[in-house]
């Protein structure tokens, strides 16, 4: 007999995460960016499940996203014990960068919100450096209140990919709100604009191969070590589902 084929999705703590590999997804987003279909991306990690289930109408927003990816190890280990294990982690990160590559290669355009003036500034030249073939429909940092004038600038620009990196729950409430601005990616990364222009670092692949990226960041910032805390929760969480459904 055949093998059962996989799930399409696997639910961690109640949100429905995609079980595919990175390879796969990024050619599905590739398609639907040539055919300007509307695609909402969210990119979670433990921190983003345990913010959803505190806080109902995020919960409900990243639902009504198309794909919900496995940004973060806890994920890939809470999918594990589960006994629901996923395929592949896919960061934000990567994806942005290959989308990116794909984006100059093909002529695509891209609009650019998120993090520090100078940052966004720096953002502009590296991408004209690195991809020179892709166009770069506009920009903004990401410290706005009204986003008004953000949206009407996409919405005449018509960007193929919007990237959002103002970090959660700012850029997927900023997403839900305005994705019929253009048929295109809409898709939240965090701090990528800051790892893109070398402002923050990420962890040696080294690291990141032992699953020790998230001890790396702490290590370089340690503002985020009160971040961790939420994880001795998530596990909990986690084990209690493990442990009440099977
Ligand atoms: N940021 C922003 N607007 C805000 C708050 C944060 O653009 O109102 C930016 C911040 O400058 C940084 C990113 O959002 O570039 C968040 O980075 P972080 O590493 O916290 O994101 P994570 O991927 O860990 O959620």
């Amino acid at each position: 007999m055949d093998k059962p084929s996989p799930a399409k999705t696997v639910s961690i703590l109640g949100i429905p995460f995609e079980n595919t590999s990175r390879d796969a997804f990024e050619s599905l987003l590739k398609n639907r960016i040539e055919h300007h279909e509307n695609t909402f991306v969210v990119t979670a990690n433990p921190e983003i499940v345990m913010y959803a289930r505190q806080n109902r109408p995020y919960m409900k927003l990243i639902k009504q996203a198309d794909f919900i990816v496995a940004d973060g190890i806890g994920i890939i280990m809470g999918a594990k014990l589960l006994k629901r294990p996923l395929q592949e982690r896919i960061t934000g990160y990567d994806l942005f960068v290959s989308l990116l590559e794909w984006g100059s290669q093909t002529h695509k355009s891209a609009y650019f919100v998120g993090a520090k003036t100078e940052v966004i500034n720096q953002l502009k030249t590296v991408v004209a450096q690195k991809y020179p073939g892709l166009k770069i429909a506009g920009t903004h940092n990401g410290y706005f209140g009204d986003d008004r004038n953000i949206v009407h600038d996409i919405a005449r620009t018509h960007p193929d990919m919007v990237f959002v990196a103002t970090g959660y729950p700012k850029q997927e409430t900023f997403i839900d709100k305005n994705r019929q601005a253009t048929n295109g990616l809409w898709m939240g990364i965090g701090g990528s604009f800051d790892v893109l222009t070398g402002n923050v670092k990420r962890a040696p692949e080294s690291w990141q191969n032992k699953h020790l990226e998230w001890l790396y960041r702490v290590i370089k910032e340690p503002s985020r070590l009160s971040r961790l805390s939420v994880l001795p929760k998530y596990l909990l969480a986690i084990l209690k589902d493990r442990f009440s459904t099977h």
